[in-house]
């Protein structure tokens, strides 16, 4: 059971209503000529923090403030993240009054870090992978007394994530499909429960990663496993989910009906795409959507279809290798 349902999503768009940013779906006149087919972009790179993530973060510290009122979190919130989650945290914790440390792998960019710190967050560097973070995230938690604010694993940041499946379907009741990056599951599966509530045929496509795939390789597997951790254009979108995932994997199992790889040139040429025809600041793990439909030759003719564009965390060191690797 991973206990994301409608109603938490609705809860949630009433907890994080005036903290997070309602984005934006705007429709891209170039990419609709260029499928034959509506396409549309939904900004969350529009949030103060650049990325979706401080949809599920505000939700939950707001649901455990809500529920065990400030004392509860007096000792404070850490997380383990590869960037946009932590920033989430920095921010929401700093604007909600709850003392903030954020654990971070040495395979984090350094833009991320430094944006992370700006926030007044608490920054410690451990290890080489997301799960040695973890260790030390579950070191504050036992012995400091830290809640912790997990990236994905949980029914309240999944719940938070799907409140953009419900602005999706304000702004388009009749979508046929959403393209959405898959990494520990939390956005897919939240925007899935919210969109499968109303429209069961509205078709949810998942974009991973061509190496590091967790997600895909679990559900192939039937169960949790662990996969190399690679440098990718895509860095938000690397990391595994946890061999003893509560919530995602079954979410992700439920909602999902297609999946597809993308490879690095792929995500190169799509953010230069979206930077170059829609002026869309855009980091690797916004651009699979678009990667996908470019790779795959996806078929989406006469239908309305959304690409979530993520977040934007992303240096201009990075996109000029995006531009030399797409040839542009
Ligand atoms: C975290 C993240 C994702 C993937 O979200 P999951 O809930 O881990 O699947 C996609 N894009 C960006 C920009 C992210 O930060």
């Amino acid at each position: 059971m991973h206990g994301v349902t409608l109603a938490e999503i609705q809860a949630a768009r009433r907890r994080i209503a005036g903290q997070v940013t309602r984005t934006p779906l705007i429709r891209s006149a170039t990419l609709s000529a260029r499928f034959e087919a509506e396409v549309l972009l939904k900004l969350e790179t529009l949030q103060p923090t650049g990325a979706f993530k401080l949809r599920g973060v505000v939700n939950m510290i707001s649901a455990l403030l809500e529920r065990y009122g400030q004392q509860a979190l007096a000792a404070g919130v850490t997380t383990a993240s590869t960037g946009n989650h932590g920033r989430a945290v920095a921010y929401a914790a700093a604007r909600l009054g709850v003392p903030a440390i954020i654990c971070l792998s040495h395979q984090v960019p350094d833009n991320k870090v430094a944006a992370i710190e700006a926030l007044g967050a608490e920054v410690r560097r451990i290890g080489d992978s997301q799960d040695e973070a973890f260790g030390e995230v579950a070191r504050l938690v036992d012995e400091q007394g830290m809640t912790l604010i997990p990236p994905f694993d949980d029914s309240l940041i999944a719940a938070g994530q799907g409140t953009i499946g419900l602005e999706l379907l304000d702004d388009a009741p009749d979508l046929d499909q959403v393209l959405v990056g898959l990494s520990g599951g939390g956005l897919l599966g939240g925007i899935g429960v919210a969109l499968k509530a109303s429209r069961p045929e509205l078709e949810i496509t998942g974009v991973s990663l061509s190496r590091g795939a967790a997600m895909h390789d679990s559900l192939l597997a039937g169960h949790p496993v662990e996969v190399e951790e690679v440098a990718s254009l895509g860095d938000s979108l690397g990391g595994g989910i946890g061999l003893d995932n509560g919530c995602t994997f079954a979410l992700v199992r439920e909602v999902m009906d297609s999946h597809w790889r993308v490879s690095e040139a792929a995500i190169a040429r799509a953010m230069v795409e979206l930077l170059e025809d829609d002026k869309q600041f855009v980091e690797g793990a916004a651009a699979v959507g678009l990667a996908a439909l470019n790779e795959h030759e996806l078929d989406i003719r006469g239908r309305k279809v959304a690409l979530i564009l993520s977040g934007n965390g992303v240096s201009l060191e990075t996109l000029d290798q995006a531009r030399r690797l797409a040839g542009r």
